[in-house]
């Protein structure tokens, strides 16, 4: 008898601005589904990149999951101190040759579109002493492949579609691929599940856990909330932040994204029954590919709860 893995899923914000429609759909997502499989949930803020950071920001976030009623099982992990966890991956890369050092400046990549297959820079030497060089996956000839549990097959050759990518950067901040793939396998989780922005990116993350010999999570890519120019919504722009004052709204306008019924989260009993009923009725099999575009952002205003 083989025992299923535990669900382990997360919600990983940058703390780049408050959380707007698309994040909270990705937050509630990933909830729905841990907790439908009796799973754990967890929190891991992705801040480190501190150019792009929000003062304040990362903990208005955690507030705003805790109004609507989620919070980390386990203690929130911040990226910006799992520093040696990053190293220590990097130095078995570099070890094992799977990674290598890179002065290619942008120009220096501007006739590949910014995309590195070999270097032009000297040698990986930078041509200005004081700057240090990037750090970059090795990224052999293969194709990077999963099934994703929403958005189906998944393929990338990510040597022609991306090259060898940054693991750290010339200014010497960790890249997000690096980070997220040694964090998902530091924290077991097991399942992750958040926004189709992302969709590109795993192929990247694949072949990064294949170089570090780490297991591959299942992946569910939620569908994206966009505006009615069908661009995505995004924390460091205007998209309207949401209410934390008054969750029910949003909620159940995060429920009709994700295909559920939003007449689950009426009713009384605040935001926990109401989480608690939408569970109830929660079939992940409903959660649409893609946001019906009559759906988009500014939305049309809410049909009474009780429609
Ligand atoms: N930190 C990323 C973001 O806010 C998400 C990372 C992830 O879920 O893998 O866009």
């Amino acid at each position: 008898m083989t025992i299923p893995p535990r669900h382990r899923g997360r919600f990983a914000p940058s703390p780049t601005g408050p959380l707007h429609m698309g994040s909270l759909v990705a937050a509630l997502g990933s909830w729905l589904l841990a907790r439908h499989h009796d799973g754990d949930w967890l929190v891991r803020i992705e801040d480190i990149d501190p150019p792009r950071e929000v003062p304040g920001a990362a903990r208005q976030q955690l507030d705003t999951l805790a109004a609507f009623g989620m919070t980390s099982d386990e203690p929130v992990w911040w990226q910006s101190t799992r520093g040696d966890a990053y190293a220590d991956a990097l130095d078995r890369l570099l070890r094992d040759d799977r990674a290598f050092a890179c002065a290619c400046s942008r120009s220096d990549l501007a006739a590949t579109n910014g995309i590195h297959r070999a270097c032009v820079a000297n040698d990986g030497a930078p041509s200005d002493a004081s700057r240090q060089p990037a750090i970059r996956l090795r990224v052999n000839d293969g194709i990077a492949g999963f099934d994703d549990a929403i958005q189906g097959r998944i393929e990338q050759d990510v040597r022609a579609a991306v090259g060898d990518f940054v693991l750290r950067r010339a200014d010497g901040l960790w890249a997000y691929q690096l980070a997220v793939v040694v964090d998902d396998a530091a924290q077991g989780i097991s399942h992750v599940v958040r926004g189709a922005d992302l969709l590109d990116s795993t192929p990247r993350q694949i072949a990064l856990q294949r170089a570090l010999g780490l297991p591959t999570p299942t992946y569910a890519h939620l569908p994206l909330v966009r505006d009615a120019q069908g661009r995505k919504l995004s924390k460091s722009d205007a998209a309207l932040p949401i209410d934390p004052a008054d969750p029910l709204p949003a909620l159940r306008r995060s429920l009709a994204l994700l295909g559920q019924d939003p007449r689950t989260a009426a009713g009384t009993g605040g935001i926990d029954a109401a989480l608690r009923r939408a569970l109830g009725s929660f079939d992940p099999a409903r959660i649409p590919r893609e946001i019906d575009p009559s759906r988009r952002f500014p939305f049309t205003p809410e049909p009474p709860a009780s429609a």
